[in-house]
């Protein structure tokens, strides 16, 4: 052999070894340095193709593109694994699509199977149904036969952008249909076609698996049916199902959490401690997820004995049940479980540490400890205050009529304002009636994101409160205009496995009669008792006060809670969740309803957790 050729043969296989990964990445930087300077690399010009490949498999964006233009002719395996790399290694879909029309304009090679499935994988996570098209036309053009993978592939982002008919098409030209394939389909009209039709879909899978079975039960979950879930689990661990893997549990809890599935998911955790096996990391996602759960289904004390119960806690379980508690209002637990985090000393706090301490602050109105924390965020553990903070902090202040504290630091902050940090400033403006800062900010606002409706919304409310009822009519209807719609307040209550659904003056459920008979007689009994109604926060302005108060009266929470006062028995505890937030007259009603019937009531609204107990909520009505 020539000794250039016995040179580049050397180089090629260390260049090679490199990128596989059976030697360190640096040694191939280091011999690509080498190569430049002794300059080898202009006598044997063929090696800028394994410096490449190298890259290609180990290297950052900018090292792949600038060995890539090194390359005189790059052919098709060049391409290929160029473009791959972008969009599986570097995760940077929207590049590699970009690179392959550089491809097709530039280069006549002509792209392969693996780089076709690439542009795939790219449209999938892009969601981009014109991606996937090309690769699938020339799938066909080249007379590339279409692997098993790309078919999976393809039915994914037909799926994912609700062409359907695309979807089924693909599905049914899959030879041999493998179990991902049959549940890429399920996900697909689950997420289409509705419940039914995916059970449809998941009784005609002649195989499944674990992923398989999962979604499904996340599905039952995610709908409310409840029974459904807990019935099919049954099933899947009859089925020889039974030791689920981390990711399955994880998905299952947090699927139960979303929904507020308690039963589903202290079945969950019951099944968890009889079958579970996991590594030390496992265990902490796991614990993680049922932190989690539990405090957003209401269960906080469960919560915190899975917390005590975790060991070596890393800094997401710790997170996770500061959240949670800061979701329950209980500010004071939170700096407290703080402090034993940092004398602990294991692990360092983060952004989203702080993000959960603020929050709880602010819903306890403990101004002076957030200032502190804001203060040693940066000071004392060198993170930098990112627009999350601000938001936490414009919040707390302005929630406690502080509101020019809260206006300058706005001002002065080191980041741009986003729709949240101004959007709370507005909310505490209405909540605290201040007119002129409220529409001076929303100019702001509504400059930065034209398409939000939520202040427009809040504006109008500010207005129709301090009397200005022409500017709210002028407001509404420009919202009107515009397209912009409230959207409707809708709440769950489980009664014995089955999730109950309300919206405003509801009367689909088939015991309207007798709810709106009960509901009768709970105002009755309220108004007793000295209950007004407090009309001021109404978004439509209703000429008669009476109809306003009927319109109130109505609020999907109150038919809700009246079902659970129909339906369960005396005393025992009624759960219910409520898209957004609490209005500050159901509030009292909850209250007032939780003395007079002797029920504990919890609401969960978009925010945080009301415990309404003996005619007070937990939330000491600062929300
Ligand atoms: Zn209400
Ligand atoms: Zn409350």
């Amino acid at each position: 052999m020539e000794p250039d050729q016995e040179l580049t043969r050397h180089y090629r296989i260390q260049l090679r070894s490199c990128g596989r990964g059976l030697s360190p990445p640096s040694l191939g930087r280091g011999l690509h340095c080498h190569l430049i300077k002794s300059g080898l690399l202009r006598r044997l010009p063929s090696l800028s193709s394994a410096l490449f490949h190298f890259y290609s498999a180990v290297g950052s964006p900018s090292d792949l593109l600038r060995s890539f233009r090194s390359l005189s002719l790059p052919s098709t395996p060049d391409w290929t694994a160029l473009i791959s790399s972008f969009s599986r290694r570097l995760s940077l879909p929207s590049t590699s699509l970009r690179l392959f029309r550089l491809m097709r304009r530039r280069s006549s090679a002509p792209p392969d199977s693996v780089c076709l499935l690439s542009l795939l994988y790219a449209a999938s996570r892009l969601s981009d149904p014109d991606a996937a098209a090309t690769a699938h036309v020339l799938f066909i053009k080249l007379g590339i036969p279409f692997s098993v993978a790309a078919c999976n592939t393809a039915v994914l982002v037909y799926g994912k952008c609700g062409l359907l008919r695309e979807a089924w098409m693909m599905f049914d030209e899959i030879p041999e249909k493998t179990v991902v394939s049959w549940t890429v389909l399920l996900t697909t009209v689950l997420k289409w076609e509705g419940i039914n039709r995916g059970r449809q879909v998941f009784d005609k899978m002649p195989l499944r698996n674990e992923v398989s079975w999962c979604t499904m039960v996340c599905a039952y979950i995610e709908a409310g049916l409840v029974s459904d879930a807990l019935s099919l689990l049954a099933h899947m661990v009859a089925n020889s199902i039974r030791n689920l893997n981390h990711i399955s549990f994880c998905s299952l809890l947090s699927a139960c959490s979303q929904s507020g599935d308690l039963c589903t998911g202290r079945w969950v955790h019951v099944h968890l401690l009889k079958t579970s096996d996991f590594d030390e990391n496992e265990s902490l996602m796991v614990s993680t997820s049922l932190i989690d759960m539990y405090s957003k289904c209401g269960r906080i004390e469960s919560a915190l004995k899975v917390f005590e119960s975790t060991f070596q806690k890393n800094i997401v379980v710790w997170n996770a049940i500061l959240s949670g508690l800061s979701l329950h209002g209980m500010g004071r637990e939170v700096l407290n479980v703080f402090q034993r985090m940092i004398s602990d000393g294991t692990c360092k706090p983060d952004d989203i540490t702080f993000v959960s301490l603020l929050t709880a602050c602010s819903r306890s109105g403990l101004i002076k400890n957030g200032w502190k924390l804001f203060h040693d965020l940066t000071h004392i553990y060198g993170l930098t205050a990112k627009v999350e903070h601000y938001a936490c902090m414009v919040d707390l202040l302005g929630r406690a009529g502080h509101l020019d504290e809260a206006k300058n630091l706005v001002r002065d902050m080191l980041v741009q304002p986003n729709e949240v940090v101004l959007g709370s400033l507005i909310a505490s403006c209405s909540l605290h009636g201040k007119l002129d800062l409220a529409k001076q900010l929303m100019h702001e606002l509504v400059q930065l994101y034209p398409n939000n409706t939520e202040y427009h919304i809040l504006l109008s409310n500010l207005c129709t409160t301090t009397g200005k009822h022409y500017e709210a009519d002028f407001l509404r209807k420009s919202m009107q205009k515009q397209g912009i719609r409230k959207s409707p307040g809708i709440s769950y209550i489980e009664i014995h496995g089955y999730m109950h659904k309300f919206t405003a003056g509801d009367k689909s459920h088939p015991l309207t009669r007798e709810l709106y008979v009960m509901l009768d007689e709970v105002m009755r009994r309220l108004c007793f008792a000295g209950y007004i109604p407090d009309v001021s926060n109404q978004i439509s302005r209703v000429e008669e006060r009476e109809e306003r108060e009927l319109l109130l009266s109505v609020h999907s929470e109150r038919l809700a809670v009246c079902l659970g006062l129909l339906s369960t028995k005396p005393g025992s505890q009624i759960r219910i969740f409520k898209n957004l937030r609490i209005c500050s007259d159901c509030h009292t009603v909850m209250k007032l309803i939780s003395g007079l019937y002797e029920r504990e009531i919890i609401v969960r609204d978009r925010n945080r957790f009301h415990s309404f107990k003996n005619g007070s909520c937990s939330c000491s009505d600062y929300w």
